[in-house]
């Protein structure tokens, strides 16, 4: 693969979706801001320029999109795997895509798929991970936002070597998922999994609903227990979750 670094760009995830057909696998996109950062269902990813990482990775998967199911859960263990190694062990895992210390949002992780359902397909995979942002950003952000600054007391790792940790992680793990699946992250998942035992609100675009964490299934489909004792399985990419 390829490792590109730009000032701005649009996305990192934008550009490397333009260039899926010439690109080798595991190709990374870097850049200093975004003008047009995204989360999931046309939500923004603030990327102002400073002191954050914005990175996406191109990786070709030759199962179809059947075979992807708990990616961007996996990609949540990698970004943990690489803030352990630099002695950042705070941070947990909010299903499905979000990276979070103390219920504000550290990073967060965007799966984009193109290709065949059973057949090849391209998965761009976008993280942000906030290092230092800047104060104004909170209240634009409409929910709790921290950065490693504030975890470390000020004094967060040196950008090049979070980039390099994130990198290597995504690089190995990558290659773990095409060839175990969900499997190969579902200990580490459960072991940094927020959501389990609590009390949660099910946002679904058919009708919202109160449970309770119940881990997640071998597919990473997050398990959720209802007011009735049934255990329902919440799997849509419509779902939103909040505590309760
Ligand atoms: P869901 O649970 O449905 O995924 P979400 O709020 O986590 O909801 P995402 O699409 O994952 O939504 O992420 C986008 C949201 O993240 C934005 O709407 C905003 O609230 C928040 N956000 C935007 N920029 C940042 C940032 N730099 N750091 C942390 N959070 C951010």
């Amino acid at each position: 693969g390829m490792l590109e670094v730009h000032w701005d760009i649009d996305s990192t995830s934008s550009e490397l979706a333009r260039r899926i057909p010439v690109l080798d696998d595991l190709s990374f996109v870097l850049a200093e801001a975004q003008s047009a950062g995204r989360g999931r269902r046309g939500r923004t990813w603030l990327s102002p320029p400073g002191m954050n990482l914005y990175l996406s990775v191109l990786k070709r998967f030759d199962g179809g999109f059947a075979s992807l199911s708990g990616l961007s859960l996996a990609v949540g263990v990698m970004l943990l795997r690489a803030l352990a190694e630099l002695g950042i062990r705070t941070p947990g895992l909010k299903w499905p895509n979000d990276v979070l210390a103390g219920n504000a949002k550290l990073a967060g992780v965007l799966v984009e798929l193109s290709g065949e359902y059973s057949g090849p397909c391209a998965a761009v995979i976008g993280v942000g991970l906030n290092i230092r942002l800047p104060d104004t950003l909170h209240e634009r952000a409409g929910q709790p936002i921290t950065d490693l600054a504030s975890l470390m007391g000020g004094d967060p790792p040196n950008r090049n070597r979070i980039a390099a940790a994130v990198i290597t992680e995504l690089a190995e793990g990558l290659v773990a998922f095409e060839r175990h699946g969900f499997a190969a992250f579902a200990d580490d998942y459960a072991a940094n999994d927020l959501l389990r035992g609590e009390s949660l609100r099910i946002i679904d675009p058919r009708g919202e609903y109160d449970a309770t964490g119940e881990g997640v299934d071998e597919r990473g489909a997050l398990r959720v227990r209802r007011a009735n004792g049934e255990v329902s399985i919440v799997d849509s990419a419509e779902v939103s979750v909040r505590k309760a």
